[in-house]
């Protein structure tokens, strides 16, 4: 199919005299009307992300954006005087495929300092272009077509496109509503003979979930059992606030968990740096080396300046991350106090930047809906929950708010919601 598309293409291209840099032409062959969808099969199904969607509809309304998770404040003085001194030293060119060298040993250096575990940094590290990049060069770097990755309901919106890029498929299990506990038997389902991966993201996104100890030993004992990968999103992982049921564990450290785990993790959050686009995937040496494989096609390297100012970050003492945590965990609580005022029954948020709100008290009944009105309402953005879910129905009445940004924002924000009640 893509042969005959090519063949068209070019033929066409061939009946005329004009050259193909030829903007013009560019434009005309664009535009011929018989060569059908451009998009391949395997990405028709996916639109526009919920979060452009929604950050266009904050902009083009002026309500305040409480959908996309970025924060509006920046990160650390430290690393952006780094990344500047960086640039102006002409460190501009590519850096070397796994990343510079300072970054590695940061972030081996990090994660012996939070949670003792140990890597190589010259051959079990590998920087990425975010944690999306990482994602994605894992599952396109370790499963074949057909070959079946487990993840959870609702889960990160670049999971379910990232699998069907592969030629994969998604195996989910949904987290039990209202407090999202993982469900056995469904995960025990979820499980089969072509189960190459499990993808788990914890603290999660979008519910604000962190996995409990007994939650992950069971997933490390499925992931024994069936032989197979896991792949744990921690992009939180410094985003556990002191009232949550579970601390950050990280499943690569559970018995006979580390010799089979890739731990995916991103500056973006932890230093409020999230166009900076500086993850990292850190495992066994052949599991990063088959990642860098597919890594080096794809961006090949990324964020030369940026990299020496995130190991920079990584450095930084204790007092930074727990300060970090804390001011979330305070801003969390003022919206908290927002949403409740205004009837929306609250579920807990024991993390990240996210916290979830059940509509019905409200009269909603579909979160698309409501989050589409909700500017006109009074002026705040928020986003849908069960564009997170394949089986929808289960996140149609749950809407998603950020609450990493200012709080003069949150407050401004609360109160509008307040209108609401
Ligand atoms: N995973 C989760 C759970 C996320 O919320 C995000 C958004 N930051 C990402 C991955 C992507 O991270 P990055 O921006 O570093 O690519
Ligand atoms: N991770 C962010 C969120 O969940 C958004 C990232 C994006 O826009 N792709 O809101």
């Amino acid at each position: 199919m893509v042969r005959t598309r090519h063949t068209t293409v070019s033929r066409r291209a061939n009946s005329t005299v004009r050259p193909k840099t030829d903007l013009w032409w560019a434009h005309r062959t664009a535009s011929l009307p018989d060569m059908g969808n451009p998009l391949v099969a395997r990405m028709q199904g996916f639109g526009t992300t919920i979060f452009a969607e929604m950050s266009a509809l904050a902009l083009s309304t002026g309500a305040i954006n409480l959908g996309q998770g970025y924060p509006d404040t920046d990160g650390p003085r430290e690393m952006l005087d780094a990344a500047v001194e960086a640039i102006r030293s002409g460190r501009n060119q590519y850096p070397p495929g796994a990343g510079v060298s300072e970054l590695l040993a940061a972030i081996a250096q990090h994660q012996r300092r939070f949670y003792g575990l140990s890597v190589d940094p010259a051959r079990e590290v590998l920087v990425t272009a975010g944690a999306t990049e990482a994602i994605a060069a894992v599952v396109l770097g370790l499963c074949e077509p057909g070959d079946e990755v487990v993840t959870f309901e609702p889960y990160y919106d670049s999971y379910a496109a990232t699998i069907a890029l592969a030629g994969a498929v998604r195996r989910t299990s949904a987290l039990r509503f209202p407090d999202f506990a993982v469900d056995e038997v469904s995960l025990r389902a979820a499980f089969s003979s072509r189960t190459r991966l499990v993808l788990l993201n914890t603290p999660h996104n979008p519910t604000g979930k962190v996995f409990t100890a007994d939650e992950l030993a069971l997933i490390a004992r499925l992931c024994r059992e069936h032989d197979v990968y896991a792949v744990t999103d921690e992009v939180y992982e410094h985003l556990v606030f002191t009232d949550s049921p579970a601390p950050h564990i990280p499943l690569a450290g559970l018995p006979g968990m580390l010799e089979r785990t890739l731990r995916i993790s991103s500056a973006g959050k932890t230093f409020s740096c999230t166009g900076w686009k500086v993850g990292w995937a850190t495992g066994p040496a052949p599991l990063v080396s088959a990642v860098l494989r597919v890594k080096q096609f794809l961006t090949f390297v990324n964020a030369g300046p940026l990299q020496p100012a995130v190991a920079v970050a990584l450095g930084l003492p204790d007092s930074y991350f727990d300060g970090f945590r804390a001011g979330l965990q305070a801003r969390r609580d003022r919206l908290v106090a927002g949403l409740s005022d205004a009837g929306f029954t609250v579920l807990p948020s024991a993390g990240t930047y996210f916290v979830t709100a059940d509509i019905t008290p409200l009269g909603g009944t579909d979160g698309v809906d409501f989050c589409r009105e909700l500017p006109a309402r009074c002026g705040v953005v928020a986003v849908p929950t069960q564009v997170f879910y394949d089986h929808q129905e289960q996140g149609r009445r749950l809407i998603r708010f950020a609450f990493c940004k200012r709080e003069d924002v949150i407050d401004e924000a609360a109160k509008r919601l307040r209108t609401l009640a």
